[in-house]
């Protein structure tokens, strides 16, 4: 029973620097958020030790009484807050959701047709190297010169090739899809509609999103992005797809679920129901809107730094340094360096490498579960288009992150 700095100094040294790292930066990876004390600690609990192939009450293993409790009301929890009839919330991760949820809606060699990763598309939506490109023949569509998904392309495309699964969702896009339209394409070729809500699902919960569950047959999701949970996924869909789905995530693709990441998800879904996390929702979407507009004012403009689709409706921007002196590596490098961590990303159309990109991919989740006000991302959004601009003083601006970290201490009991 020794603690984790007594058996394993070297892991526990690790573990500490990524806590202070977590503390002392401002986290604005769009796909990242911090998980509450509690979720952690049901995380890190004795579930852990639990074997629970199958679901609750038709397990393959003795002892699962206590599992299926948390498992259980993981489920409700999640049905609940999404309004949907059926709910697996066993998938490891979000890719795992993705790869159950396809599966259970098509075979391989059947055509898919999904947002291109180069236009913000995630990797499980038909990427050449994925699961989803290797087995499936994808077709791709875009956005459009406005940066807005086209859907006068999806719709032909859907005509064209008759897919067996459209798929709307999103890794890097900034505003919010046309689920109804989504529908109405998917019934006029046959096609099922997935959903996967992995970026936006705590906007949802909060109601500052449309839903999609209404439209969907399926819908995916992360667990751990803007709905601040435990790193994980789950599938939301009709009760008529509830045997399908369940037998692709065990035995389909997975054994033993993770009960304690399981517990950890119902911890999560309780603090979505409440009132305090919409309200967090709320600061983390003007928090984009923000620095959408100070990074399209006219001095962000003349260094070269502009906002895709000119703005966003959800808790990330994307921005686009096609005509900065910066690349993608370079302006996250700058950022780096003053204490902010985004990710370099590619925009529509990039004229760079992959590595190297002509974006970055700004979100807000994080700091507003830190406490940020309008008045802090309104600090924060100046301290980046400083920082964008060719002449920066990055002492100046480190200092003037250190004050925004100091003001929302992050764990504080840890
Ligand atoms: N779906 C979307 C839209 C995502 O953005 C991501 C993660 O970036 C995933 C799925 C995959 O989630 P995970 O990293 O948990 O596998």
């Amino acid at each position: 029973n020794q603690s984790l700095h007594d058996l394993d100094p070297e892991v526990a040294a690790a573990v500490d620097a990524e806590l202070h790292r977590q503390q002392s930066t401002l986290e604005m990876i769009a796909s990242e958020n911090f998980a509450p004390v509690a979720v952690m600690e049901a995380q890190g609990s004795v579930l852990t030790n639990k074997y629970a192939e199958g679901y609750p009450g038709r397990r393959y293993y003795g002892g699962c009484e206590h599992v299926d409790v948390a498992e259980q009301i993981a489920i409700d929890r999640v049905k609940d807050l999404f309004g949907a009839e059926y709910a697996n919330v066993q998938p490891h991760s979000g890719a795992s959701a993705n790869q159950a949820a396809l599966f259970a809606l098509a075979q391989p060699g059947d055509t898919i047709l999904g947002l291109d990763l180069a236009h913000g598309g995630h990797l499980t939506h038909g990427m050449r190297l994925n699961f989803s490109g290797k087995q499936f023949d994808v077709v791709a569509y875009h956005v459009d010169d406005a940066g807005l998904v086209d859907m006068a392309e999806v719709e032909r495309l859907a005509k064209e090739h008759r897919p067996k699964v459209i798929i709307a969702g999103w890794s890097a896009y900034p505003r919010q899809l046309d689920f109804a339209a989504f529908r109405r394409i998917a019934d006029e070729v046959g096609a099922y509609l997935w959903v996967d809500m992995a970026h936006f699902a705590g906007l949802v919960a909060a109601g500052l999103h449309p839903n999609p569950v209404p439209y969907a047959d399926v819908v995916t999701s992360t667990t751990h992005k803007t709905l601040g949970g435990p790193r994980g996924g789950i599938i939301l869909a009709r009760k008529d797809f509830a045997k399908k789905l369940n037998s692709s995530v065990f035995p389909g693709f997975q054994g033993g679920p993770l009960e304690h990441v399981i517990a950890a998800k119902a911890v999560s879904f309780k603090v979505a129901a409440s009132e305090e996390f919409k309200e967090r929702q709320r600061r983390t979407v003007e928090g984009a809107r923000i620095l959408a507009e100070r990074l399209t004012a006219p001095d962000a403009r003349a260094a070269g730094v502009d906002v895709l689709s000119g703005g966003t409706d959800v808790h990330l921007i994307l921005v686009d340094l096609r005509a900065s002196e910066l690349d993608g590596q370079q302006a996250e490098d700058r950022l780096h360096e003053v204490g902010i961590t985004v990710n370099r990303n590619a925009i529509p159309n990039d004229p760079r490498p992959p590595m190297v990109t002509s974006g970055l991919r700004i979100g807000t989740p994080a700091l507003a579960t830190r406490g940020f006000t309008a008045e802090d991302f309104t600090e924060v959004a100046d301290v980046i288009a400083e920082a964008l601009k060719p002449a920066h003083d990055a002492e100046a601006l480190k200092t003037r992150v250190k004050a925004l970290a100091d003001k929302h201490p992050l764990y504080p009991g840890l």
